[in-house]
């Protein structure tokens, strides 16, 4: 670990599940951190959101709906962090995703809601300038250490907003945003449905769970470039989904009953490559960084092993 230690906490920006793996790898070895998330929950890309419909409340699973545990070690640390469904399974599959980053991030000092702008080198440390949601005063963390456990494009924008060099790894490496709507539906107008064919060129899938009266749908959108922009204003986006959606249908859900559900923000971005290293540290620096762009030593990790695994390597470069 950095000559600073203890005097600063890590920083991690991200609470998905490599931020959380490196958090709770660095608390377990007695090293503080602080998680910022700009997220109102922890878990990126692992969650579970909430609708309201009539008179109810329906909740999706619209980025994993299970963690995909192929390499061993993901597994013990998933048993040993609570998940011992996992010592029969290499999956893990939970009604509702988000109580995984929820459990997670018990004991974590997390900063919900909070958005990592830029850095600033302090001397030897650095200041962390981030912004709390609907807030218009920087929040300010003095730390020793920073990771980015987020996607490349989002590390790059505050590597870029702090005039700071970008790796090149990070560069070559290509998200496609995927779109997710979800919508509730009366069970009897199911049948009405027209036909959904596999290889349709906008709909990847489409999942139905029978909920009582009322019916969910899951609809995740084709990789696009017309919507693969990371720094478009996600409501105009939405709008392009939503008669998307409608046209694909066959106009059989009325677009202001799309619009009564919802879409996913930010695009649920999936790496098309991985890199072949287990993550990235900068002794130098102090910055490093992980996420499930990082395909581990022979380029295999995919999804939560390499979300998970990066994160955890990362925590012990820095402390090695
Ligand atoms: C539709 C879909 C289906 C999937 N299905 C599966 C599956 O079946 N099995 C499987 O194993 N995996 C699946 N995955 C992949 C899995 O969800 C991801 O690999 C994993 O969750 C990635 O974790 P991460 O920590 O690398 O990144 P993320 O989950 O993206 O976490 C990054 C976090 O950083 C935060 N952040 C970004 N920028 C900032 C900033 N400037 N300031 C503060 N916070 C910031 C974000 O809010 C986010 O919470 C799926 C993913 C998607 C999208």
């Amino acid at each position: 670990m950095s000559d600073l230690y203890p005097s600063h906490p890590v920083t991690i920006i991200g609470a998905g599940l490599s931020g959380l793996a490196c958090a709770r790898f660095l608390q377990d070895a007695g090293i503080e951190s602080v998680v910022f998330d700009r997220g109102r929950h922890p878990g990126g890309r692992v969650a579970t959101k909430q609708i309201a419909h009539k008179e109810d409340l329906h909740l999706f699973n619209h980025g994993a709906p299970k963690l995909d545990c192929f390499e061993q070690e993901t597994r013990d640390w998933l048993a040993r962090s609570g998940f011992d469904a996992l010592t029969s399974s290499d999956e893990l599959v939970l009604p509702h995703m988000r109580s995984v980053p929820a459990r997670l991030a018990e004991g974590i000092r997390l900063e919900r809601s909070t958005h990592v702008e830029r850095l600033v080198q302090d001397g030897n440390h650095w200041r962390i300038l981030a912004k709390r949601y609907k807030e218009s005063d920087l929040v300010s963390q003095v730390s020793s250490h920073i990771v980015f456990a987020c996607p490349p494009q989002q590390a790059m924008r505050v590597l870029k907003a702090s005039s700071l060099r970008i790796p090149q790894e990070l560069e070559e490496i290509h998200y496609d945003a995927q779109w997710v709507l979800m919508l509730v539906v009366d069970h009897a107008d199911r049948e009405a449905l027209p036909r959904f064919q596999d290889d349709h060129p906008l709909i990847e899938s489409l999942e139905w769970y029978e909920n009582g009266e009322t019916d969910q749908i899951i609809v995740r959108m084709r990789p696009d470039e017309s919507t693969n922009h990371y720094d478009t204003d996600p409501e105009e986006i939405k709008d392009l989904m939503i008669r998307q959606i409608h046209d694909a249908l066959d106009g059989w859900v009325a677009p202001n009953a799309i619009q009564a559900s919802a879409v996913h923000r930010w695009g649920l971005a999936r790496a098309r490559q991985h890199i072949a290293q287990s993550c990235i540290t900068c002794q130098k620096d102090h910055i490093s960084y992980a996420g499930d762009h990082f395909g581990g030593p022979d380029g295999t990790w995919k999804d939560a092993d390499a979300a998970i695994l990066s994160g955890l390597h990362c925590a012990r470069s820095i402390i090695a």
